[in-house]
């Protein structure tokens, strides 16, 4: 288990500030003032366990063997006890396009999401998913996530016209926004209230 990241009022609701080496996911929150009134905009964030991963292709374009995707679930992993070179995995950030991977000096290594490859091995949820209070992420069977996904999309279009889902050819967290996702966050581009997050054969419904 990771340890917590200790926070602190910075006067704003994001907390923690960003991801890090111990913090795989996080909500981003964004302030914004629309006619004339502020509106507040939330997303959880995490690596999507891309189809075909930019890091991963990146990692081996420098001969760095410390990435790898689980064939029966599609789960992108980094191997932390491989060391890399900070300017390697400055490059490995920069080819994602969600700006996911994050480094930790002391350990010269890099960590991300894992899917929590150990407990879906074992049969469970991951733990998000399983400790998410209002039930807004889900996990399972791509196809049934997928049926999910568009069914909440379409009951969210009634009073969001502009939202949409994400990720759906290419990712396996798929998010569904309520607005422009550039409004979210800089690097969010792809879901509000719902994200899904489908692997080969099995999915996640997060948000
Ligand atoms: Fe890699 Fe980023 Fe895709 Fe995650 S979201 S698999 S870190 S490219």
């Amino acid at each position: 288990m990771n340890p917590g990241t200790k926070t602190v009022q910075r006067g704003t609701h994001q907390n923690p500030e960003d991801l890090s080496y111990v913090t795989y996911k996080l909500v981003r929150f964004s302030e914004l003032e629309e006619n004339g009134k502020p509106k507040w905009y939330f997303f959880a964030d995490q690596c999507r366990h891309c189809i075909t991963p930019p890091c991963k292709i990146m990692a081996e374009s420098l001969h760095v063997k410390a990435i790898t995707q689980d064939a029966s679930t599609g789960a992108v992993l980094y191997n932390p006890k491989v060391k890399i070179k900070e300017k390697e995995f400055k490059r490995i950030r920069e080819s994602c396009p969600w700006d996911i991977p994050r480094w930790d000096g002391k350990t010269q290594g890099m960590a991300k999401c894992t899917m929590c490859i150990d407990r879906i091995k074992e049969g469970m949820l991951p733990a998000c998913v399983k400790t998410c209070p209002t039930g807004t992420m889900n996990f399972g069977d791509i196809d049934k996530m997928l049926e999910m996904a568009q069914k909440r999309l379409a009951e969210v279009k009634t009073a969001y016209p502009k939202a949409e889902l994400t990720g759906v050819d290419f990712q396996r967290a798929i998010i569904l926004f309520a607005d422009d996702p550039k409004k979210y966050h800089k690097f969010a581009s792809v879901a509000d209230s719902t994200v899904v997050a489908s692997m080969m054969g099995q999915t996640v419904l997060v948000g």
